[in-house]
C-alpha cells in the first residue's frame, strides 16, 4: 500500500476516529484497520473498511447518544 499524499510505503495499523455527528453525539470508533504511511503519518481506510464505517456510523446516528465507544473488532 502507498500513501496517496507522499508515495511512500504505508504499513497495517490500527486507528481510531472521533466523529461527531450532526445530532450532536461524538462517536468513537476504536480498533479500525489502517494504512499509515512510513513517512507523513497519512492514515489510509481500505474501501471495505469505508463501507464498515459507514454503517457503524449510520446505525450510531439511530441510537443518538451523547457519547458512544464502538470496537471495529466487535461491531464488524
Ligand atoms: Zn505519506
Amino acid at each position: 500500500m502507498k500513501c496517496l499524499k507522499c508515495g511512500s510505503t504505508a504499513y497495517e495499523s490500527r486507528n481510531s476516529e472521533a466523529i461527531e455527528l450532526e445530532n450532536g453525539c461524538l462517536l468513537v470508533i476504536r480498533n479500525i484497520p489502517c494504512y499509515k504511511c512510513t513517512q507523513c503519518d497519512e492514515i489510509l481506510y481500505t474501501g471495505d473498511v469505508v463501507e464498515q464505517l459507514e454503517q457503524i456510523i449510520a446505525s450510531a446516528k439511530k441510537l443518538a447518544q451523547q457519547l458512544m465507544v464502538v470496537d471495529y473488532t466487535s461491531a464488524a
